[in-house]
């Protein structure tokens, strides 16, 4: 079993991070991406990785996706300040596609080597949920076999004890919310069910 790093607070283990160069996503990012919110927040909110905004910035969910999680964090009656705020890893990275690059998803050696930082926010914010957000994070948290269209807004409960519930990427309901509004009228309606039960749940 790998040893734990010792760090006395998480500001110790954010300083740290900011260093690492544990995998291959290190090479591509401007800065390492840290969590963000409240450090005693009873709801962590986890997506898959940082955007190119989030690179830029600094911060999960900046640009647009971050003002539309902002408003449905509003809608369910808390806001960042109130939450945690964390990706499974922690640099933005991107692959060369047809159409030029993009965005590259997390490989598994990628996730395992960002898990201690996973495994420490989680162990000094201590929430009681977690609301992973986009099929990659809830597989990373609940299981490999998550499946989002079928599981979307139900709750396990870890091995820690803490329940998670997995649902929608609020960018990707925004990307259809843009291309195709009609579509996206339920699926807003769905995520800001899952988040609503999640504040609820952190609350109880
Ligand atoms: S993604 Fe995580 S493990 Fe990889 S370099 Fe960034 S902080 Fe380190």
């Amino acid at each position: 079993m790998m040893q734990m790093p010792f760090y006395a607070s998480l500001e110790e283990v954010r300083s740290a991070a900011t260093a690492c160069q544990a995998c291959r996503r290190a090479r591509q990012r401007s800065r390492m991406v840290a969590g963000s919110g409240s450090v005693t927040a009873n709801l962590m909110l986890v997506a898959e990785y940082p955007s190119q905004r989030d690179d830029r910035t600094g911060e999960p969910f900046s640009g647009p996706a971050g003002d539309y999680l902002d408003e449905l964090l509003c809608a369910a009656g808390t806001d960042r300040s109130q939450i945690y705020i964390t990706n499974i890893v922690r640099c933005y990275a991107t692959e060369t596609g047809r159409a030029g690059d993009r965005i590259r998803s997390a490989t598994k050696r990628e996730r395992d080597a960002c898990g201690v930082w996973m495994d420490l926010e989680l162990q000094f914010v201590d929430p009681t949920v977690i609301l992973a957000v986009g099929a990659p994070a809830a597989a990373a948290l609940i299981g490999d076999d998550f499946q989002l269209t079928q599981q979307r807004g139900r709750w396990f409960q870890r091995a820690d004890g803490r329940w998670i519930m997995g649902t929608m990427q609020p960018a990707y309901v925004l990307r259809m919310r843009t291309h195709e509004p009609k579509r996206a009228v339920p699926l807003h309606q769905l995520v800001l069910d899952d988040i609503r039960a999640a504040v609820s749940r952190s609350q109880g």
